[in-house]
């Protein structure tokens, strides 16, 4: 019983200790897990901050040119001024957008009027086969227009985007479009030395899901219309953000800060890789996951080890405990573990009111027993004495012990003089009935002489007074001549 509950509370315990460890790991993985995911949205968003600010203001200059040239043509006179003029009309406002490729201003149409920029446009160039040129001569209010990438034919077909502004007589009829053409190129140089890991990304996409560019640069990819990519559309309905999801053009799981850049409407994002940015963490998590499993084993072993252990030394404690209330000629309960379990039955009387009886045995003659037979055979006869007793008590609370040298003890629990006697008078019976040759003796058998005491004992009473009864009858019981039962009838307080 008291080993069973050490036994649970080590359980418990060691339970507890496990779970404790585990909770820590587990708690530590993942407030790192989440400081690292925070910390890779904080710097794709940084990132995204500072080339939507290059890449806005870029493009903000261009299109300041477009506008230039918009309102150059307006100018009434223009067409009277000498060609110098008209250029210096037309593109003075021509920034030096760092961007900026060459600038072209095209009629109805799409032949060359005028151009601008670090290449000279051939007389024989049309416009009028680009998308740009068919949706401003279809609208009149798209304001600034964004091409899909194309092949530039003034770079050697580079590719290149058009950035382009509507041009219109003063009645609103299409009078032709300036275009500024910005090489890709150009674009992804705004994108280099930015650590983004080697599956990070740039993005550019127009609003309305065609990728213009991207970075790491992949022509299979660009132009491709992904408006329709669920993924994409989250990207192009916010003004900013930052989510995280697989992407649809290399299938990499990416943490993707968004931002639309409203003038042109364009959208930048900038992503990066989870499991590129996992990754320590994920090595990590392997090594304490690992180190959280062996502490765990270990104390799971280290409390089954202990139990193995306190279970063998409770059962070597219990042995030692037996042994040490046994006799060991006998077998039988030595005379401390006689009186143990006397006190206990004497107090079990006490409260059950019922009465509690004692029988002292002592062999007859035994000194000159072991003289003439030697020790040996005196322990023979005190062995088989002892089995005697044994043999002559039957309830389950019936004890015989061996009280001292050649004498013996019988507690009968809830048993009166009478019942006492008659287990008395068996007892010596029994044994004269062996007829073990003694010599010495009178009986020339081997005889006892039993005392025989029981008492209901009153409240307050010490056990003693039943002992010294005992002790009493069988001093009466040898002075009568031995091989003889006798009673302390005065000792008796019944
Ligand atoms: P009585 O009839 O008056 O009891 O005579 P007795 O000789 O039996 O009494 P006494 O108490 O004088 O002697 C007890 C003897 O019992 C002494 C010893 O020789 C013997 N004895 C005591 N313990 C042992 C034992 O463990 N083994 C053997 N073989 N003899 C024992
Ligand atoms: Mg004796
Ligand atoms: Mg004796």
């Amino acid at each position: 019983m008291k080993f069973t509950l050490t036994k649970l509370r080590l359980n418990l315990i060691a339970g507890l200790i496990a779970l404790g460890i585990l909770a820590i790991s587990a708690h530590t993985l993942r407030n790192d897990y989440l400081d690292t995911w925070q910390e890779a949205e904080n710097s794709s968003r940084n990132v995204l901050t500072v080339i939507a600010r290059d890449l806005g203001s870029d493009l903000d200059l261009l299109d300041l040119s477009l506008k230039g040239v918009v309102e150059g043509l307006r100018y009434i006179e223009f067409k009277k001024l000498p060609p110098d003029l008209q250029h210096r009309v037309l593109f003075d406002r021509v920034a030096t957008a760092s961007l900026m490729g060459s600038l072209v201003v095209v009629n109805e149409t799409g032949e060359l009027i005028a151009d601008a920029g670090p290449v000279i446009a051939p007389r024989s160039f049309n416009l009028s086969d680009n998308e740009s040129f068919a949706v401003h001569k279809a609208n009149s209010h798209i304001g600034l227009y964004v091409s899909r990438p194309f092949k530039d034919p003034l770079r050697n077909g580079e590719l290149s985007i058009g950035l382009s502004r509507r041009l219109s007589y003063s009645d609103g009829r299409f009078a032709g479009v300036v275009m500024g053409f910005l090489p890709l190129q150009t674009i992804n140089q705004l994108f280099e030395d930015l650590r983004l890991g080697k599956r990070g990304t740039i993005n550019l996409f127009r609003g309305d899901g065609i990728l213009l560019t991207r970075l790491p640069f992949d022509v299979t990819q660009i132009n491709q219309d992904f408006g329709a990519s669920p993924q994409v559309q989250r990207l192009l309905q916010g003004s900013h953000g930052t989510l995280d999801s697989i992407s649809p053009i290399d299938r990499v799981h990416r943490v993707i800060s968004f931002q639309r850049l409203d003038d042109q409407s364009l959208v930048l994002t900038v992503a990066l890789s989870v499991d590129e940015f996992l990754a320590t963490w994920r090595v990590k998590a392997l090594v304490l996951s690992l180190m959280t499993g062996i502490l765990c084993f270990a104390v799971v072993g280290l409390t089954v080890l202990f139990q193995r252990e306190l279970k063998r030394r409770t059962k070597a404690e219990t042995k030692l405990r037996r042994l040490a209330r046994t006799d060991d000629l006998t077998g039988l309960l030595n005379r401390r573990g006689f009186r143990e379990i006397f006190e206990r039955e004497w107090r079990q009387a006490i409260r059950s009111g019922s009465s509690l009886a004692l029988l002292y045995i002592d062999a007859d003659f035994f000194k000159s027993f072991n003289d003439r037979y030697g020790h040996g055979k005196g322990d023979d006869v005190l062995r088989t004495i002892a089995h005697m007793l044994n043999a002559n008590i039957q309830r389950p609370r019936d004890i015989a012990a061996r009280h001292g040298g050649e004498e013996f003890a019988v507690v009968l629990p809830e048993t009166d003089i009478a019942g006492a006697r008659l287990v008395a008078e068996n007892i010596r019976q029994a044994i004269m009935a062996l007829g073990i040759a003694h010599e010495g003796s009178p009986y020339h058998i081997v005889t006892v002489s039993i005392g025989v005491a029981s008492a209901r004992p009153p409240r307050g009473s010490v056990a003693a007074i039943l002992f010294e009864a005992a002790d009493t009858a069988l001093y009466k019981a040898k002075a009568e001549g031995r091989n003889n039962v006798c009673t302390s009838e005065a000792a008796t307080p019944v």
